[in-house]
C-alpha cells in the first residue's frame, strides 16, 4: 500500500518550466546579464564572513536586509517605507505562500484574473483555499465594469494581481489599481463581515514598466489592505539568490511573521542579498537596454505579421499559431528555448542580450518561412 496522498494532490506533476541546456534560453524571464566580477567578489566576501558564524542561527528578523530593501525601493520608486513595512523570503513565491498561509486557507477564497501566473493557483491549492480565476478582457486588461460584482460573488480573502502580468505583459494603470482597491473595501471574506479583501499587486517585473506607469507602492499610503510584492529574480539579475520581498503596513508584516518557518532566510542568503543590493545601480544598468530590446522585439514580431500583446515586462507574448507546439519545438531544434504558455495559440519569449534576440529572430524567420 502506498501512503495515501492528499486527495487534492493525487496524480499531479511538479510545476516547472523545462531546464534544458541550450545555447539560447529565453524561457523564464531571467536577466540575461551575469553579475560583474566586482559583485561576485563582494558576494564571496560577505558570504565568507557569514560562514564564520554558521554554528549560530541567523538573524530571524533580518532587519539589516529589510533596511537595505527599503532603501532600494525608495530609490527605485520614490516611495519611502520603514524596514518594519518590508518582509522577505526565499523568492516572491515564498512571500506569496506566507500571505496565503496568513490570510487565506480552508473556507476562504483567493481570486485572480486569467491568463496569469500559473503558480497562483498552486499556492491556493497547497493552502487548501478556494481558487477563482475570473477572465480578463480580450486585450488582457481587467474587466473593471464587473469588478464589484466579482468581489460580491466570491468575497475573496485575497486577490492576486500581477502588474506587469505574466504571461501577457499587461500593466495596471493607477486608475485601474484605485478602482480595484475601492471595490475591495468591505468585500473581504464572508467569515469577517465588513472586512476588506487583501489586494496583492505582484510587481515581479516592476522595474521594466514603461515611462509613466507608476508602481503600486505609491498607493500604500492610501490603502492599508494593499501589499506590493517584488523580487530580485528578474530585473535585479539574481534569480539564483532566491530573494523576494513585499511592502505593506506593519500590521500585515506582523501577521505574516506568525506563519514563517523559524529562520527561513539563511545567513548566507541575507549576506549575499545585502552585498547585491550594495550594487543596485550596476545590477539595474541593463534594465534600459532590456526595455529597448523588448520594444524592438515587439515591433519586429509585428512586422512579421504576428499579434503581439503590449508588454511592460522583460518578455513578449506573441501569436497566434494554429499549432504553437510545432513553433516551440522547431525553435528548440535550432537551440532557442522559449515558453509554451498563455492562451491557446500564443507563445512567450524573454528578452535576451542583443545577440540572443538576433538568434531568436533568425530561427523564428526560418520556422515561419
Ligand atoms: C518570475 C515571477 C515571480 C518571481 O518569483 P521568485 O520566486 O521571486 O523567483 C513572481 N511573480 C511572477 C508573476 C513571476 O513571473
Amino acid at each position: 500500500m502506498t501512503i495515501p496522498y492528499r486527495p487534492a494532490l493525487t496524480g499531479l506533476e511538479p510545476y516547472g518550466a523545462p531546464q534544458l541546456d541550450v545555447p539560447v534560453a529565453l524561457n523564464v524571464n531571467e536577466n540575461p546579464y551575469a553579475p560583474s566580477p566586482a559583485l561576485i567578489a563582494d558576494i564571496a566576501k560577505a558570504v565568507s564572513e557569514a560562514a564564520a558564524t554558521l554554528n549560530r542561527y541567523p538573524d530571524r528578523e533580518f532587519m539589516g536586509l529589510r533596511e537595505d530593501l527599503a532603501d532600494y525601493l525608495a530609490v527605485e520608486s520614490g516611495v519611502r517605507l520603514s524596514p518594519e513595512q518590508v518582509w522577505a523570503a526565499n523568492g516572491s513565491n515564498e512571500v506569496m505562500l506566507h500571505l496565503l498561509l496568513a490570510f487565506a486557507g480552508p473556507g476562504r477564497t483567493v481570486m485572480s484574473f486569467s491568463p496569469t501566473y500559473s503558480m497562483y493557483h498552486e499556492y491556493a491549492r497547497d493552502t487548501d483555499s478556494t481558487w477563482v480565476a475570473a477572465p480578463r478582457l480580450e486585450n488582457f486588461a481587467l474587466d473593471l465594469d464587473r469588478i464589484e460584482s466579482a468581489f460580491d460573488e466570491h468575497r475573496p480573502a485575497i486577490i492576486l494581481l500581477a502588474s506587469p502580468n505574466n504571461p501577457t505583459g499587461t500593466a495596471l494603470t493607477e486608475q485601474e489599481l484605485r478602482t480595484v482597491l475601492e471595490a475591495s473595501k468591505g468585500r473581504g471574506p464572508r467569515d469577517a463581515e465588513g472586512a476588506d479583501c487583501l489586494v496583492v499587486v505582484d510587481e515581479a517585473y516592476g522595474e521594466f514598466r514603461r515611462d509613466g506607469v507608476p508602481s503600486a507602492l505609491k498607493l500604500l499610503a492610501d490603502y492599508d489592505n494593499l501589499v506590493v510584492s517584488r523580487t530580485m529574480s528578474k530585473a535585479f539579475g539574481a534569480a539564483g539568490l532566491r530573494l523576494g520581498y513585499f511592502g505593506a503596513s506593519t500590521e500585515i508584516v506582523d501577521q505574516v511573521r506568525i506563519v514563517r518557518l523559524p529562520y527561513h532566510l539563511s545567513a548566507i542568503t541575507q549576506a549575499a542579498a545585502r552585498a547585491a543590493l550594495d550594487h543596485a545601480e550596476e545590477q539595474l544598468a541593463q534594465v534600459e537596454t532590456i526595455r529597448e530590446g523588448r520594444d524592438a522585439m515587439a515591433e519586429r514580431l509585428t512586422s512579421l505579421g504576428l499579434d503581439v500583446a503590449p508588454s511592460d515586462a522583460n518578455f513578449v507574448m506573441f501569436g497566434t499559431f494554429p499549432d504553437r507546439h510545432r513553433i516551440f519545438t522547431e525553435l528548440l531544434d535550432r537551440g532557442v528555448l522559449i515558453r509554451e504558455v498563455g492562451p491557446v495559440g500564443w507563445l512567450r519569449v524573454s528578452v535576451g542580450t542583443p545577440e540572443e534576440n538576433e538568434t531568436f529572430f533568425a530561427a523564428l524567420e526560418e520556422v515561419l518561412a
